[in-house]
C-alpha cells in the first residue's frame, strides 16, 4: 500500500486524531447469496414477528439511555426507525413476501428495505435522504434478531481505534464511547445527518463524505483524521506525523488557551464592549454555550423542537423546554425567536412550494396559522416571568407584517393577564433584519421594533440572488460581499438614529474575518455557535475599536467578496496568527 493517501471529506467533527484503522462492517445489507427456501411460512412469519418486537424493545432501551445522555430532542431520530417497525404497510410488505417466495424472513426483508432504502436516497430534500440511513440500521437490526444463534457482540479490539465504515447509522455513532474511539470516518454522510449531529453531540473527531476511505485503509494501518480540515492521511510516514502531531499539540493549545477567555467580556483593548452570545438549537445545548463563554443566548432556533418531534409540540412541552432554557442560563438573556418553519426546515403537512426560501416562510407561516403562533407565544411568555427573556419575529418583510404579529402578542399576553397567570409584561420585542426591504425601510421598522437582530444567511442569499443551500452556486454565495457589508450599515444606522440596538446572528457573527468590521460599523451584539465563541472573542480582544472603524470603512472600497477576504485575512495573519491556523485549511505532507 502506497504511504500518505490523503482522503478530502466534510469536516463533521473537529480535533485531529492518530491511531489505527478498525473496519466496521455492516451486516444486513452485504448479505450476499441464495436465500433458503422454507416450508412452514407461518412459522417464519411469527419469528419475523417476533424478531420486530425485541428490535422495538432494544431500541426504546437505547432511546432511554440516550435520552439520559443527551438530552429529550437528540435522542428523538430513533423514532423514525421505531416508527418504522410499527408502519402496518411495511410489515404486511414484508408478509405477503414471504408468503408469496416462500424464502426465510431476511430475503423478504432486505428486498422491501432496498426499495425503501432508494426511495428516500432519491428524495432531494437532504434531511429526508438522511433518513435512508435509518432504514438500513433498522433493517441491520431487525436481521440480527432473526439470526437463531445470538451473533457474537461487536468487539472492540483493546487499543483505541479510529472507526471506519461505510456508513455509520445513528444509533450506531450515538453508542460510540469515546474511551474506545479516537474518531470514525464514513464513505457516506452529509453534514446535515444524525450521524455527524451525534459525532459533534459526543465529541470525537469525525469526517464523512470520504467516498473510499473503506477501500483505502489496512486493517489496523495508522492513519491521521483532520476533523477541522476533513481531511484524513492513510499511511503516513514520518514527516506527515510529525507535522500533523505538531498541529494537534498546537491546536489544543489554542482551544485551552480560548477557553480560558471564557469568563472575560468581549471588550476591544481601547474598552469597548459588545455582547457575545450563543446560537442554540436545543435546549440542552445551553451547557455548551456556558462552557464556550456566551453571554445569553442570542438566537434560540426554536424551530428545532418542531422538527424532532412526531407531533406539534404542545404548550406545555414547549414551556418546560423553554423554561429549561432560560432558568439555565438565568441571570443573561434568551432572545426566542418565533417558529421559523419554511424554506429548508419543513415538518410533515406543510405543502412543499414552487420557490421555498420566498414562499410561506417564519411569520409569514405564523399568519396563517395563528394557532401554533398562540400556542408558541403563550409558553414562552409563561416562562419569562421573572427572568430575562425576548422575543423576535423571523423574516419579516413587511411593516404590516410586523403589526400583525405584535397585535397577535399583545392579545396572548391579555389573555395570560386575565387568567392571572404571570409574565414579563415589558419583554423586549425584535425582528430579525434578513429580508432586503427590512434593511432598506430600517428607519421605518426601527420606530415600531425594539432591536433588530441581522440574518446574514437569508440576507446574503436574498441580496445576491444565491440560494444558501445550492452547491451549484455555493461560490458566489459570501456574507463578506460589499453589498452585504454595506446593508448592515444601513440598518445599523438606521437603528441608532432611532435609539435601537442591533445584533447580528447570522453565521457572518462567528467568522473572525468578519469580526474587525462588524465592530467598526458599530454592532452592539454578535451571536454565534457556541464553539465559534472563544474564536470571536479572542478577535474582540485584540482589536480596538478605532481600528476597526477604520478596518471597515477601507472594506467598503472593494467591489467583490474576493478583495474583501484578502484585505482581511491579511489583517488576521499578521495581527491574529493563532486563531488563523485554527481556522487554517490543511497541514504539509510530505
Ligand atoms: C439567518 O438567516 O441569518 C439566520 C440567523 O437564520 P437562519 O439561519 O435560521 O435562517
Ligand atoms: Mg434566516
Amino acid at each position: 500500500m502506497k504511504n500518505d493517501i490523503i482522503l478530502r471529506g466534510i469536516p463533521a467533527s473537529p480535533g485531529i486524531v492518530i491511531g489505527p484503522a478498525f473496519l466496521f462492517e455492516e451486516s444486513g445489507f452485504l448479505i450476499n447469496g441464495a436465500a433458503k427456501p422454507i416450508a412452514d411460512t407461518d412459522k417464519e412469519i411469527k419469528r419475523f414477528k417476533e424478531a420486530i418486537k425485541k428490535s422495538k424493545r432494544e431500541l426504546e432501551e437505547i432511546k432511554k439511555n440516550l435520552v439520559k445522555k443527551l438530552g429529550f430532542t437528540k435522542a428523538k431520530f430513533l423514532d423514525v426507525q421505531i416508527l418504522a417497525l410499527e408502519d402496518p404497510w411495511i410489515i404486511e410488505e414484508i408478509i405477503k413476501k414471504i408468503k408469496e417466495e416462500k424464502k426465510e424472513a431476511i430475503y423478504s426483508i432486505i428486498e422491501i428495505s432496498k426499495e425503501l432504502f432508494a426511495k428516500f436516497k432519491e428524495i432531494d430534500d437532504p434531511y429526508l435522504k438522511e433518513r435512508a440511513s435509518d432504514i438500513k440500521d433498522v433493517t441491520n437490526r431487525v436481521i440480527k434478531n432473526l439470526k437463531k444463534k445470538e451473533e457474537k457482540p461487536f468487539e472492540f479490539p483493546e487499543k483505541k481505534i479510529i472507526l471506519v465504515a461505510k456508513d455509520l447509522s445513528p444509533s450506531d455513532t450515538a453508542q460510540l464511547e469515546k474511551e474506545k474511539v479516537l474518531a470514525f470516518l464514513t464513505d457516506l454522510g452529509g453534514k446535515a445527518s444524525h450521524t455527524s449531529i451525534m459525532a459533534r453531540a459526543i465529541e470525537i473527531p469525525a469526517v464523512v463524505g470520504l467516498r473510499e476511505i473503506t477501500e483505502n485503509i489496512e486493517l489496523g494501518g495508522r492513519i491521521i483524521v483532520d476533523g477541522y480540515a476533513g481531511v484524513v492521511v492513510v499511511n503516513p510516514v514520518e514527516k506527515t506525523l510529525r507535522n500533523y502531531e505538531k498541529k494537534r499539540k498546537h491546536l489544543l493549545d489554542i482551544e485551552k488557551e480560548l477557553l480560558g477567555l471564557s469568563d472575560l467580556p468581549a471588550t476591544t483593548v481601547d474598552g469597548h464592549t459588545i455582547d457575545l452570545s450563543a446560537n442554540i438549537e436545543f435546549s440542552e445545548d445551553v451547557d455548551s454555550a456556558k462552557k464556550h463563554g456566551a453571554k445569553g443566548i442570542g438566537l434560540y432556533r426554536t424551530e428545532f423542537l418542531f422538527l424532532t418531534q412526531k407531533e406539534l409540540p404542545n404548550e406545555e412541552l414547549q414551556f418546560r423546554i423553554y423554561k429549561n432554557v432560560v432558568d439555565n442560563i438565568y441571570p443573561e438573556t434568551v432572545i426566542f425567536r418565533t417558529l421559523d418553519i419554511g424554506g429548508d426546515k419543513l415538518f410533515e403537512g406543510i405543502e412543499p412550494e414552487q420557490n421555498p426560501f420566498l414562499g410561506l416562510r417564519g411569520t409569514r407561516f405564523l399568519l396563517k396559522r395563528k394557532d401554533i403562533f398562540r400556542t408558541q407565544l403563550h409558553a414562552i411568555l409563561r416562562a419569562s416571568y421573572r427572568k430575562t427573556v425576548r422575543i423576535m419575529f423571523p423574516l419579516i418583510s413587511d411593516i404590516n407584517e410586523l403589526m400583525k404579529a405584535k397585535s397577535i402578542l399583545r392579545e396572548v399576553m391579555d389573555e395570560l393577564q386575565e387568567k392571572s397567570i404571570e409574565f414579563d409584561r415589558k419583554l423586549e420585542i425584535g425582528i430579525m433584519a434578513e429580508v432586503p426591504s427590512c434593511a432598506i425601510l430600517a428607519d421605518k421598522f426601527a420606530k415600531e421594533t425594539d432591536f433588530f437582530s441581522i440574518g446574514t444567511n437569508d440576507m446574503t442569499q436574498f441580496l445576491l440572488a444565491v440560494d444558501r443551500t445550492n452547491e451549484l452556486v455555493a461560490p458566489l454565495y459570501d456574507h463578506l460581499h460589499p453589498v452585504v457589508l454595506k446593508t448592515i450599515k444601513m440598518i445599523i444606522d438606521s437603528a441608532h438614529r432611532n435609539h435601537k440596538w442591533v445584533g447580528v446572528c447570522g453565521e457572518i457573527a462567528g467568522d473572525p474575518l468578519a469580526i474587525p468590521v462588524l465592530l467598526g460599523l458599530g454592532v452592539d451584539e454578535l451571536s454565534a455557535a457556541p464553539i465559534l465563541i472563544p474564536e470571536v472573542k479572542k478577535v474582540i480582544r485584540t482589536l480596538s475599536l478605532k481600528e476597526s472603524k477604520e478596518i471597515a470603512k477601507k472594506c467598503f472600497g472593494f467591489s467583490t467578496s474576493k478583495d474583501v477576504r484578502n484585505f482581511l485575512s491579511n489583517i488576521i495573519n499578521t495581527k491574529l496568527t493563532s486563531i488563523k491556523e485554527l481556522i487554517s485549511e490543511e497541514v504539509e505532507s510530505s
